[in-house]
């Protein structure tokens, strides 16, 4: 029996895309399944980055896609505190990013199906059939990138994550004030008032923000953690006349880590895998898409043929989730006045020269040490909770 394409990609994640262009790429046939009636529409909240994050992907930032250039971050503790880290970061139109990349994939003859939902998987023979609702697809291998709530590796026997408990369950809400968009600095605010993670405040410029919070373990309803951030973000800028446009929920697999990525045939990249980030979902579907097609030309799909995918990914990234993870939990387990602490150590300093350039390892050594030579007994007294989270 014939098969429809070499490779079939469901998803039009970041992931996916990047797997569709870079095995296109290759001359090998792709069909994309995407639920959406169009691709980016309606759009993910995943709207901003940092300079530095594409460096590893083929991505040159364009822009067609950016709305606003962005001076640098604040990282603000329950008290106040603020670390200011200057560092290029960009918010993005993110319907415009995905059409941007829509049109690569046309330009590199993937078969893009819209308005399909993927069903089932199952593996035939030396084949493999997608049921949508469209009917059945038939391919060499099927590249899962279907998002955080991946239900379709979980029919596929596959565990893709090592922490499926501890996505950030989000609501990011589109708002408007007055001047509220115009700071040229994200805010990332951390404390008990959202726990495991953040809340956040993108100014999007003139009268536009966005504003998320982002938890873990208290449940996928997070609206109170979101409601008591609106009322102090308010208060604290002192906005009494808010306007919330629309509000998004999600989950953010920043701390899930990847597990099971691979099986005979199948490969899942992206929020499914636990590859958080865009950026770092799209250098994973490159990563995922040049194996794939490796895979097809030498008509190896094996699990094992497959797991170079899985190798070349933990080369480049492992460590480097591995060391947010245990950031992520230190934090977690951390009271607000240890939070305190933790900001107050950056107080007058010159955090970019800390932080420096390097890989992510070496930025968190520099850090380390800067904690220690500073004020060795308050470094000291946040190593408990560091040690607890396992670094
Ligand atoms: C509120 C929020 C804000 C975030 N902000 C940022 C940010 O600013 N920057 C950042 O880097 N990251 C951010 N993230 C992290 C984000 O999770 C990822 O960056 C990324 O955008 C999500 O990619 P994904 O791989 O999870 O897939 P998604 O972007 O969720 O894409 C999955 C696609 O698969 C489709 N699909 C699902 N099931 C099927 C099916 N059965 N059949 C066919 N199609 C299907 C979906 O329709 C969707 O288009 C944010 C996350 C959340 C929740």
């Amino acid at each position: 029996m014939g098969t429809d394409a070499d490779v079939i990609i469901i998803g039009a994640s970041p992931a996916g895309i990047s797997a569709a262009i870079a095995s296109a790429e290759q001359e090998i046939d792709i069909i994309l399944l995407e639920r959406k009636a169009g691709i980016g529409d309606p759009p993910h909240p995943a709207n901003t980055f940092f300079d530095g994050m594409f460096d590893r992907t083929s991505e040159i930032i364009h822009p067609e896609y950016v709305m606003r250039e962005m001076a640098g971050m604040e990282i603000v503790s329950p008290a106040g505190g603020r670390i200011v880290v200057e560092t290029p970061g960009y918010v993005i139109d993110r319907k415009k990013f995905d059409e941007y990349h829509a049109r690569d994939m046309i330009k590199h003859n993937v078969d893009i199906r819209t308005g399909v939902a993927a069903h089932n998987i199952i593996r035939k023979d030396r084949h493999i059939r997608v049921s949508t609702s469209d009917g059945t697809f038939s391919s060499e291998i099927v590249i899962i990138a279907d998002g955080i709530v991946s239900n379709l590796s979980a029919l596929a026997g596959l565990h893709p994550t090592k922490y499926p408990h501890d996505i950030a369950w989000a609501i990011e809400a589109e708002v408007e004030a007055d001047g509220i968009g115009e700071p040229d600095h994200f805010e990332y605010y951390i404390g008990s008032f959202a726990p495991g993670w953040k809340a956040t405040y993108s100014p999007c410029g003139g009268d536009r923000a966005n504003l998320g919070i982002f938890v873990r373990r208290h449940g996928q309803d997070v609206s109170r953690f979101f409601d008591l951030w609106l009322a102090r973000f308010k208060k604290e800028k002192n906005i009494s006349d808010l306007k919330i446009i629309r509000k998004h929920t999600g989950g953010d697999p920043i701390a899930t880590i990847p597990n099971e990525i691979v099986a005979d045939r199948i490969m899942v990249a992206g929020g499914a895998a636990g590859q958080s980030g865009i950026a770092y979902g799209m250098r994973a579907g490159e990563i995922c898409g040049t194996v794939a097609a490796k895979a097809i030309v030498t008509s190896n799909t094996s699990k094992k043929e497959l797991s170079g995918y899985q190798r070349l990914w933990e080369k480049e990234f492992k460590s480097e989730y591995n060391l947010g993870r245990s950031a992520l939990e230190a934090m977690r387990k951390m009271d607000d006045k240890d939070i305190d602490r933790l900001v107050g150590l950056f107080a007058g300093a010159d955090v970019n020269r800390i932080i420096g350039t390097g890989t992510p390892i070496s930025k968190a050594f520099r850090v380390m040490r800067f904690m220690l030579r500073r004020r060795p007994v308050s470094a000291l007294s946040c190593i408990p909770s560091v040690i607890k989270a396992g670094i």
